[in-house]
């Protein structure tokens, strides 16, 4: 699904990535873990294709296909999902207005005519009860007024509409509540399938209490230091990130 090379990337002449490698298969779910300022979120960013970083080195390939030069846009229609990319708010838009429209732009760039309106309310109706989205919340203007967890339940439901290929979803360092991270957990694990693939980051291993990834990784510094099973969070959790550190020596 998703393969990595060597990518270095930078901002402001600053190296930030420094040589990252990684393969995610279809149906795998990857955590990326790491101290503070280690480069996750510009991992993401840069996957989901923001244009302020300079990559210098490095390819980026979705399903074989070297993606690093397309646009935002292009990327996420073939299928590239990364959560907190739109946190903007809408008024007058609804949670739904604005779906209907995501998807069939989508659809659009894919030479798919539009979904038949009957088709889009199943797959509304659907999608919100999986994820126990109730109808008032549907019609609320985008992101007007979101609680932090409104906002989390609101990424994961257009996540379960878009039906991604590569879902991204960076918790940032924002401490999401319990509630927050009990929705993105539950949504992850329910739309997970052979045919797509999750990498989760996160700072602490809270929320891997609830999303149970196949590997996890270690960033540090720009570079993926070590690679490991689920186990490897828990170590996380106990020991911090020093003994890796360490262990580099
Ligand atoms: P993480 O998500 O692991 O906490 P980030 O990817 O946010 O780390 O940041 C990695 C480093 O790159 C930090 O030192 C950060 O200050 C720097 N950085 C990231 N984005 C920018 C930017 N747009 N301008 C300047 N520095 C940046
Ligand atoms: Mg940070
Ligand atoms: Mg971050």
């Amino acid at each position: 699904m998703l393969q990595i090379k060597n990518l270095h990337a930078s901002v402001e002449d600053k190296d930030i990535l420094k040589g990252i490698n990684l393969t995610v298969n279809a149906g795998e779910v990857h955590a990326i873990m790491g101290p503070n300022g280690a480069g996750k979120s510009t991992l993401a960013s840069i996957i989901a294709g923001n244009e302020n970083y300079e990559v210098s080195e490095g390819e980026i390939l979705l399903e074989g296909e070297d993606i690093s030069e397309l646009a935002p846009e292009e990327r996420a229609h073939k299928g590239v999902f990364l959560s907190f990319q739109y946190p903007v708010e809408i008024p007058g838009v609804s949670v739904t207005n604005f779906m209907k429209t995501a998807i069939n732009e989508s659809r659009k760039a894919n030479g798919i005519e539009e979904m038949p309106a009957n088709e889009m309310l199943k797959l509304i109706r659907e999608k919100s009860e999986l994820l126990e989205i109730d109808r008032k919340f549907l019609s609320r203007s985008l992101n007007e007024g979101f609680s932090g967890g409104e906002k989390k339940r609101n990424e994961i439901f257009q996540m379960a509409m878009m039906q991604p290929k590569l879902a991204i979803l960076d918790e940032t360092d924002s401490g999401l509540d319990i509630d927050a991270l009990r929705i993105v957990a539950n949504g992850v694990n329910k739309l997970k399938s052979q045919d797509n693939a999750v990498v989760v980051i996160t700072h602490y291993q809270r929320l891997l209490d609830y999303i149970i990834p196949d590997f996890v990784h270690v960033l540090m510094d720009g570079k993926i230091v070590k690679s490991g099973g689920k186990e490897l969070a828990y170590e996380l959790e106990e020991k911090g990130y020093d003994w890796i550190k360490a262990e580099m020596v």
